[in-house]
């Protein structure tokens, strides 16, 4: 038995929308793999929640006319690696969800709580800010979307007013078509661990050069974040042995690591620099481009 005051399960977006509404300070819940964590740990106890697991318009994969994949937020992230749709276009998303929690927490636990949570450890938003994925954000009689990367305010909380949920997350076809990716978690643990750094690089290649490149990262500052600097100094540079193993230095400058109970901000720096290389080669093995012969 969870510790609570009250449960309002919503039906539909606007159902829930009304009941934050009706109640500003209730929190809401969907797979509840975050929040009942913390309910155990005293955080939010006696409160007062309304679920938003049961809104089918919360859930699913598609394509839209224009090629944008949308994915809604409460689908979990079992579905995510069984969609032939992330298969087909986005496989670089498999490689993100894929080591999230055991087989249990993938079958309830939903993309849209793993960016809400607002946890920098988080593993799918690295990915999501390397696919320039957008943020949809619905209110009461509103509607708004920004990039996953903007969405955050700081640690632990998100750009969401009274009455306001997340209620699309957006992959437009220009960020994906062309790209390969790969994301890689660095954990104590092989399973059921968060990560000490995630990294994720999502590239496009032009011949044996580097067309475009994002690196991300989970746990190397107080939110998911871009190594934008680094970025700009890697386009236009050839693809070689020598780039996989330089690539990461370039991105320290970009980062903000510390020391915490589980490891030191040394051993975390080392992380930011081998990672990077290791993703993108990674994300190239994946592609048809004849770059990868270039290796
Ligand atoms: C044993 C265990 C292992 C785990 N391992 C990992 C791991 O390896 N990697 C990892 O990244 N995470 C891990 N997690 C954390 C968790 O499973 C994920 O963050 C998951 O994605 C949360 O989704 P949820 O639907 O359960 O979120 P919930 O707990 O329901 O909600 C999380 C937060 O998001 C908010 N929220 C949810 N949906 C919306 C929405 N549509 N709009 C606005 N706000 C919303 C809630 O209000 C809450 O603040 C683990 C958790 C457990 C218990």
């Amino acid at each position: 038995m969870y510790d609570l005051n009250s449960i309002y399960i919503a039906k539909t977006i606007d159902d829930a929308i009304g009941a934050m509404i009706a109640a500003p300070d209730a929190t809401l819940i969907c797979g509840g793999t975050d929040i009942l964590v913390g309910l155990r740990d005293g955080v939010k106890v006696g409160g007062d929640f309304i679920s938003i697991k049961d809104i089918e318009e919360l859930k699913g994969i598609y394509i839209d006319k224009d090629k944008n994949i949308h994915i809604k937020p409460g689908t979990t992230f079992n579905e995510i690696l069984s969609s032939d749709i992330i298969k087909q276009h986005v496989p670089c998303l498999l490689s993100a969800v894929i080591d999230i929690g055991g087989s249990q927490i993938r079958n309830i636990g939903t993309i849209g709580g793993n960016i809400c949570n607002g946890f920098t450890t988080a593993d799918a938003p690295p990915m999501l800010l390397g696919l320039n994925a957008i943020a949809c954000i619905t209110g009461k009689g509103t509607y708004r979307q920004k990039p996953v990367e903007y969405f955050y305010v700081k640690p632990e909380v998100m750009d969401l007013q009274t009455g306001e949920l997340l209620t699309d997350i957006i992959i437009k076809h220009e960020d994906y078509s062309g790209y390969v990716g790969h994301y890689i978690k660095f954990s104590l643990r092989d399973a059921m661990d968060i990560a000490i750094i995630g990294c994720s690089v999502v590239c496009k290649t032009d011949g044996d050069v580097l067309q475009d490149i994002r690196i991300s990262f989970a746990a190397a500052g107080p939110l998911p974040m871009r190594a934008r600097s680094a970025e700009k100094q890697l386009i236009g540079v050839k693809i070689n042995v020598e780039l996989f193993e330089t690539m990461g230095k370039l991105c320290l400058p970009d980062v903000s690591v510390i020391t915490d109970k589980r490891v030191s901000k040394e051993f975390r720096e080392h992380l930011v620099e081998v990672l990077p290389g290791r993703a993108c080669k990674q994300a190239l093995s994946k592609s048809n481009d004849k770059v990868v012969d270039a290796r």
